[in-house]
């Protein structure tokens, strides 16, 4: 039974390969990153008698912000540029849950390979009496 239990676990441990290097080709598509989010704020502008201000309007801007390291970083972007950092911070976030999926599966890989070299050990042991630990 444990023949076939060590070919199972073999198995799967290819299997685990597989769907590794299928998240690993997905990771190696990305060419550019941007961490964080945009966001618009309306500032006062200063101007007493300014109608934007005065009717609450105010003065748009759109910035974006990030996380670094602990650190915050809030930064003004130009116009022209807003749609491609939204898609690129949007890539950004489909890249980690990708990183995540590839770390839980290699995490699975070692586990399954410990698993494997307990039983391998265990049946060669089997075969050997003279390495029981236990007499
Ligand atoms: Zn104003």
């Amino acid at each position: 039974m444990q023949a076939k239990n060590i070919k199972n676990k073999k198995k799967s441990i290819r299997e685990l390969d597989k769907q590794i290097e299928k998240l690993t080709d997905k990771l190696l598509l990305f060419d550019q990153l941007a961490r964080g989010s945009v966001a618009t704020i309306k500032t006062k502008c200063g101007v007493k008698v300014c109608r934007r201000c005065l009717s609450g309007k105010m003065h748009p801007h759109t910035r974006i912000s990030w996380t670094e390291n602990g650190k915050g970083y809030t930064r003004k972007i130009p116009e022209d540029e807003i749609e491609w950092f939204k898609s690129t911070s949007q890539k950004y976030r489909e890249f980690k849950v990708i990183r995540r999926d590839l770390k839980k599966l290699e995490l699975k890989k070692k586990k399954m390979v410990d698993s494997l070299e307990n039983l391998l050990l265990i049946e060669t042991r089997k075969l050997k009496p003279f390495l029981w630990t236990k007499k």
